[in-house]
């Protein structure tokens, strides 16, 4: 599981990275707003633990921004005081859970369990639509109006997370990350020639759906206005 954990006040962010990690997890920490919001607009996170007072751009603002664009990563928001309006702003904002500092590690590992459970569940149960293309994650199988198509792991990996982001654009390499693993041995190609893979196996157009290529950037998958 990978977390973006958004905390500006230093001893404590080392801390929670150094717990984090010691639970197996993935940690990327930001310091900065601005810097935070970049990263969690990349859709490559499980979870999201976000501080409300940061630098350059606030929690509350940074969710807002997030979730307009369609991230639905679950948000942890932290505040510093236990005022209720604090905690309803970050809800209203699109917050899933709130933590007021300060708070207990065990506290924190337990609200990232249960949201870790609700993004694995999401991840294992879904059928993933967008027009008349649906995948089920479960198998790798998809349907679209010409019959069922067998994905391979990777490619049903590939395609779900385009169906997740959808409207977005993806870089080759985030989607490097977040398909094959940061660490994973490979090439960026890999990324190229698996999108080949899809759109052969795959007719897009008969879906209403369109995988395009955006030149210098990488890809974005969307529903295109339909002719019904
Ligand atoms: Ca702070």
């Amino acid at each position: 599981m990978k977390i973006l954990l958004a905390e500006d006040e230093l001893r404590l962010a080392d801390a929670l990275v150094h717990i984090l990690r010691r639970q197996g997890y993935q940690v990327d920490a930001s310091a900065d707003g601005l810097e935070a919001q970049e990263y969690a607009e990349r859709g490559l996170y499980d979870v999201i633990i976000l501080d409300r007072m940061l630098p350059h751009r606030e929690g509350v603002e940074i969710l807002k921004h997030i979730r307009q664009r369609g991230v639905r990563t679950p948000v942890i928001f932290l505040t510093a005081k236990d005022a209720l309006t604090d905690r309803i702003e970050g809800l209203d904002a699109g917050a899933d859970d709130y933590l007021v500092k300060p708070f207990s590690k065990d506290e924190l590992l337990a609200r990232v369990r249960a949201l870790g459970r609700r993004s694995a569940h999401l991840l294992a149960g879904d059928r993933l639509a967008a027009a008349r293309l649906e995948l089920d994650v479960k198998n790798g199988e998809v349907s679209c109006p010409a019959g069922k198509v067998k994905l391979t792991v990777r490619e049903a990996r590939l395609l779900e997370f385009f169906l997740r982001n959808r409207g977005m654009v993806l870089g080759k390499e985030q989607i490097f990350d977040r398909v094959w693993g940061v660490d994973a041995e490979g090439e960026i190609s890999c990324v190229e020639l698996y999108v080949c893979y899809l759109r052969k196996k795959i007719d897009f157009a008969a879906c209403g759906v369109e995988l395009a290529t955006v030149r210098g950037m990488g890809y974005r998958l969307q529903e295109v206005a339909g002719d019904d």
